[in-house]
């Protein structure tokens, strides 16, 4: 028996444990049913990997049906809101350089889905105009969907304004050791629940470890960068080049990915070994965030290989050409990778249990909470 203070004596609707984008897109989603929400974040505020990626909302490369949909549907309320919440959109859309013919053979075969829909192939003059500091390749494939926010500071800003706005109650510095419904436990007292939605991030060992086991999922750590350019430049959408055409799912799931992969893995193996490929997005500073690599050896690596690093810029300046950078700042981040892209149970009744497994919460993560919340509604 736990003897532990009352944290609050109100009764909530739902109480969400994590406060990261899946978690903050949970608590939403259960206001807009009008149910009430508390949100328990055991640091001061989200520093994982809702903050450490890109804030690239990402739609185009994601796998192909319920998770292209999730993306889509995460998009378009991050564009709802996002003005709301005082979140500045930084750019729009992606061009993706067609640096071999082989990519362009999946650009076709990706512009005949229906993921192709609103996507398509610049012509030259369009690239001179939009996009004139990519290097010469086979071509452009642009895709409109793709919003880029600054997560480091977005994230904050949307629990501010779920706080504000939305009557979301937040306990930070708070953190949930078990789940006892209707009773939440936390490092600083009991908070009284209907039901409970876990997010937990990668952390697999803290609460319901075994559940969380059951998705195999490994960590994945990427090294990332922040570069600001000597000569100032706009970039005028995201970049992304041959490696992610090998790499998203929507792209390299597609039978016509194949020779590319094949020829890639031959080629740029040193970077297909390491997971690399090439994102670029912008900061309203001009600063550019590139990445990325993957490691899949779940080891939790505590120190940043250089080398990856080089072939992440190496990378850069064959897609690229603004001139000379400096490297101002070098992090790692980590989620939990495994072959489904999202992981929802519920283990109990009234309680729920959600962890995106694929790297692509920014771009899902409003979806992926709106499910979460039909779920513990169902499983009471
Ligand atoms: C380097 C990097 C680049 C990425 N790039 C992209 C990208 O371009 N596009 C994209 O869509 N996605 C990207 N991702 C993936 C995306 O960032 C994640 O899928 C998403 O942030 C996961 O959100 P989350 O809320 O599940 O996890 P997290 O951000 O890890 O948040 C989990 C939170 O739960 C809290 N918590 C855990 N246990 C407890 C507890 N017991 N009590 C209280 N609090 C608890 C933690 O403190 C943490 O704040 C990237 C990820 C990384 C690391």
């Amino acid at each position: 028996m736990t003897m532990s203070k009352i944290l609050s004596d109100k009764t909530y609707d739902v109480v969400v444990v994590g406060g990261g984008i899946v978690g903050l897109a949970s608590a939403y989603a259960a206001f807009k049913k009008g149910l009430s929400v508390a949100v328990v974040e055991r640091q001061s505020q989200n520093k994982d990997a809702s903050v450490r990626n890109f804030g690239f909302v990402t739609v185009s490369g994601q796998r192909r049906g319920e998770h292209w949909q999730r993306a889509m549907h995460s998009r378009n309320i991050w564009a709802e809101i996002a003005p709301k919440a005082g979140i500045q959109v930084e750019h729009i859309g992606l061009h993706m350089l067609m640096q071999r013919p082989e990519a362009v053979d999946v650009a076709h075969a990706f512009l005949k889905t229906e993921m192709g829909e609103g996507c398509r192939l610049l012509t030259q003059s369009e690239i001179n105009e939009a996009a004139p500091y990519l290097n010469k390749g086979e071509g452009v494939l642009y895709s409109p969907h793709e919003l880029r926010v600054e997560s480091n500071t977005a994230i904050a800003k949307l629990a501010h304004w779920l706080q504000e706005t939305q009557s979301v109650d937040f306990y930070n510095h708070t953190t949930v050791t078990s789940v006892e419904l209707p009773k939440v436990h936390t490092s600083r007292g009991v908070l009284n629940a209907e039901h409970c939605v876990v997010c937990p991030g990668a952390d697999f060992t803290g609460l319901y470890p075994e559940v969380l086991a059951k998705t195999k999922a490994k960590i994945c750590t990427l090294n990332m960068m922040r570069v600001m350019p000597k000569k100032a430049f706009r970039l005028n959408a995201a970049v992304m080049s041959d490696l992610s055409f090998a790499r998203y799912d929507g792209f390299a799931q597609l039978p016509e990915a194949t020779v590319l992969k094949t020829l890639l893995d031959d080629i740029q193996s040193a970077e297909r070994q390491a997971g690399v490929h090439l994102i670029v997005v912008q900061s309203e500073d001009g600063s550019l965030i590139i990445g990325d690599s993957h490691d899949y050896s779940d080891r939790e690596l505590p120190f940043r290989d250089t080398r990856i690093d080089d072939l992440i810029i190496n990378e850069f300046k064959q897609v690229m050409d603004i001139g000379e950078i400096d490297i101002t700042q070098h992090w790692l981040g980590v989620y939990p990778s495994a072959d489904e892209v999202v992981f929802k149970t519920s283990p109990e009744k009234g309680v729920v249990v959600g962890a995106v497994t694929s790297g692509t919460g920014a771009s899902t993560g409003f979806a992926f909470g709106e499910e979460l919340i039909e779920l513990v509604l169902e499983s009471k």
